[in-house]
């Protein structure tokens, strides 16, 4: 299994080799040179896995530079019920991510049940494991840049904290995240753990990721990696509880279903085309978003239009207020038929004008592709909140909201719908009181999460600022 740039400008390389690695060196992205496949016949296998048997098992396809039992020892570790126990009372944490029913076909996806009660952590705590593992082996280290709009950074830093050979700068925008998330992150004391409030949005925060990562030079002298959703390996395991959703769902080979997946980056919803792609049975893939509805517009219409951080909401679903989708450009890769010139040219374009529009063409191709998008405000996410708490007694988080809402626009009668829940409701307590009129359950061991002394740095959005503490706290070798 080879990996080549959307761009088509480095050479393939193998799967150990490009997780470490954020952008490709020509400005792409990583993805595989084709996606493994998987029959009726081995779905049907998977029947009966454990997660982390399954997460070998799909991790295998894509890992052809590893020894399946070294993978099976990381997923084996990571996806363990001690790691993902922080939700609700009466979970069966034994599933690792569990489908809940609200109704006979409409579920919801147990994803945060980690450390940082968010779903990154799915895939995060996985990354961790893995860095150490192939920096150990290659015996270098790693220098962690990442941007963070409140639950990539914690996720990164819970999964990173204490991880030999391993430091984490991480830039958060200043002000724009609830005090939970906050708290998480600056609570921590671990000496490789560096938070940045950067003064001004999350996309002028990755920005300068993009900036200081376009430095060569930089980047090889410091050892730079990224693990912010556009890294390989993390989309790669959040293609495992699609398949595990799924395999909860069916009872038939042949069955499709439908999920819904608050979005921002894409790279969750990416996760589940690329298991479309792979053949697991998907009806359709909704992607939903809160006010900054960049790719509903998109779904509607095939223009992609950029916002700028002036034009980008602070809403009540934060982790979703992102008006550039990083792994957008792996979809449009294979919506073009997988042609890097048309993927260069459509980038320029945006590059220059802020904007793109399909051809009729590729249109076709996305209308074909089986996604659809809703969009939700404030007003549809307290409504939301307040109806499946009063209906099924069941507490969703804003983000998780703007699923279910577009989930009930969107789906197909008949087919078993499923949205993915993106974070706990205790990350969001002020808009959860606001919609219910009570506070979220705080899970065990966060009660005195926000007294915590809190260690984190401030400072303008400027690249070279960040290079410089950078290159001073860069431990070397
Ligand atoms: C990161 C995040 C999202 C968006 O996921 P993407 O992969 O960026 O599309 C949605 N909800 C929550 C709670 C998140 O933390």
């Amino acid at each position: 299994m080879q990996y080549v740039s959307t761009r088509g400008g480095v050479p393939a390389a193998s799967y150990s080799e490009i997780v470490l690695q954020g952008l490709a060196r020509d400005g792409g992205l990583f993805v595989p040179k084709v996606y493994p496949q998987v029959s009726k016949e081995t779905l049907k296998n998977w029947r009966g896995l454990s997660y982390a048997q399954l997460a070998t098992a799909v991790t295998s396809l894509f890992a052809k530079d590893m020894q399946r039992s070294d993978i099976a020892r990381l997923c084996e570790t990571t996806y363990t019920p001690e790691v993902y126990c922080h939700g609700r009372e009466g979970t069966d944490f034994k599933k690792i991510a569990p489908v809940v029913w609200l109704e006979n076909d409409f579920g919801i996806l147990e994803l945060s049940n980690g450390p940082t009660l968010a779903f990154k952590d799915m895939a995060m705590q996985y990354l961790g494991s893995l860095f150490e593992f192939v920096l150990a082996r290659k015996e270098t280290r790693l220098n962690i840049l990442g941007a963070t709009s409140g639950d990539t950074g914690s996720a990164a830093e819970y999964a990173m904290k204490g991880r030999e050979g391993i430091q984490v700068f991480m830039l958060s925008p200043a002000g724009r995240m609830s005090k939970f998330q906050k708290a998480q992150m600056y609570s921590l004391q671990d000496k490789n753990i560096f938070n940045i409030a950067v003064q001004g949005s999350f996309d002028d925060a990755q920005d300068i990721v993009k900036a200081v990562s376009g430095d060569l030079t930089f980047k090889t002298e410091h050892h730079i990696g990224a693990v912010n959703s556009i890294n390989w390996a993390r989309i790669a395991a959040q293609v495992i509880y699609y398949f595990s959703a799924w395999l909860q769902a069916t009872e038939s080979e042949d069955e499709e279903v439908t999920f819904s997946v608050p979005s921002g980056n894409f790279g969750d919803v990416l996760a589940g085309w690329i298991a479309k792609q792979m053949g697991l049975p998907v009806a359709r893939l909704i992607v939903a978003t809160n006010e900054n509805d960049v790719l509903y517009e998109f779904f509607r219409s095939g223009r992609y239009r950029i916002r700028d951080s002036a034009h980008t909401f602070v809403t009540s679903s934060p982790s979703m207020d992102i008006s550039k989708a990083s792994n957008f450009e792996r979809y449009i890769y294979d919506i073009t038929g997988r042609n890097p010139e048309r993927v260069v040219e459509l980038w320029t374009e945006l590059a220059q004008k802020k904007e793109f529009l399909l051809n009729a063409e590729e249109w076709a191709a996305v209308k074909a592709s089986g996604f659809t998008a809703s969009r939700s405000t404030h007003a549809d996410r307290l409504a939301c909140i307040k109806r499946v708490w009063d209906q099924y007694g069941f507490l969703v988080d804003p983000h998780t909201a703007d699923g279910i809402n577009a989930a009930v626009k969107e789906r197909i009668p008949g087919v078993k719908t499923i949205c993915l829940e993106t974070a706990l409701p205790a990350k969001f307590a002020a808009t959860i009181k606001e919609a219910v009129g009570f506070e979220p359950p705080v899970p065990a061991g966060y009660e005195d999460l926000l007294e915590k002394p809190q260690k984190v740095l401030e400072m303008p959005a400027d690249a070279q600022l960040v290079k410089n503490f950078l290159a001073e706290h860069d431990v070397g070798k």
